[in-house]
């Protein structure tokens, strides 16, 4: 069942996104070359210690992961793209870091994820992350009412046939409210028209992910959470919490 939330539920929502935001943030900033992706968790999780917020990432154990994570972030790097287990790696020049955050606040829920490179960026890697942030702009400019959820789909999924990039459509977006991960789920491509009637009420994690490609396939890592791509091409990953209002889409989790 697809609930819809009050005004006041959705302001509830407002509270845990500003905690994620304020913690991607801060791990931005933190994520100079030499850091380790574990002393990025660390900056996350004081974020969300000093908000009193609880991580919806450290001790989840969904059904296709083999053991609970650990960690509040999500850190992949290069040819990791989503859910990769904060570890001793140490951040090089130009590495291209994928974060993703949820936690909650009296508990209701955020999530939200943003990919930048660490020193100096190779040109194409830009070009990924600006094609991922494109096509989640497309994907929240269609959460409106009266829209179906498949328009959201399919705008994220023409952005990423347009530039030509890598996609696969396991994962991707849900719904969100008391928890993290509530019905629907929202591929990342799609027909318009189809599916879900959208209206006021509705709140949407909205995440595209892409890889340079040509490939569409991933392999997990040894640590049961890691998602690579199989031929090792970069991916990049943006997501974030959306309320669909009668004034349209409003970003639960937008940064400053
Ligand atoms: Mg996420
Ligand atoms: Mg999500």
């Amino acid at each position: 069942m697809v609930e819809l939330k009050t005004p006041a539920q959705i302001d509830a929502m407002r509270a845990a996104g500003r905690v994620v935001a304020a913690a991607l943030t801060a791990v931005k900033k933190s994520a100079t070359v030499g850091v380790s992706l574990r002393e990025l968790d660390e900056v996350a999780r004081d974020v969300l210690r000093s908000a009193g917020a609880v991580s919806l990432f450290d001790g989840y154990q969904p059904g296709f992961a083999s053991s609970p994570f650990s960690g509040v972030i999500c850190t992949s790097v290069n040819d990791g793209v989503l859910h990769g287990l904060p570890s001793d790696l140490h951040l090089a020049d130009g590495d291209l870091l994928n974060v993703d955050c949820g936690a909650s606040v009296d508990g209701w829920c955020a999530d939200s994820a943003t990919s930048f490179v660490v020193g100096t960026p190779r040109p194409e890697d830009l070009e990924l992350i600006a094609t991922t942030e494109r096509a989640l702009a497309a994907g929240i400019a269609a959460a409106v009412p009266g829209a179906r959820l498949g328009d959201i789909g399919a705008a994220i999924g023409a952005v990423g046939k347009q530039a030509g990039v890598g996609t696969n459509l396991d994962f991707g977006g849900h719904g969100i409210g008391r928890r993290m991960h509530e019905e629907p789920h929202l591929p990342n491509g799609g027909r318009p028209g189809r599916g879900l009637k959208l209206r006021a009420g509705h709140v949407l994690a909205i995440e595209p992910w892409f890889w340079h490609g040509p490939g569409s396939a991933y392999v997990i890592d040894d640590d049961g959470w890691t998602l690579r791509s199989a031929d090792h091409t970069r991916g990049a990953h943006a997501e974030h919490t959306v309320a669909i209002t009668d004034n349209g889409p409003e970003i639960l989790t937008l940064r400053e």
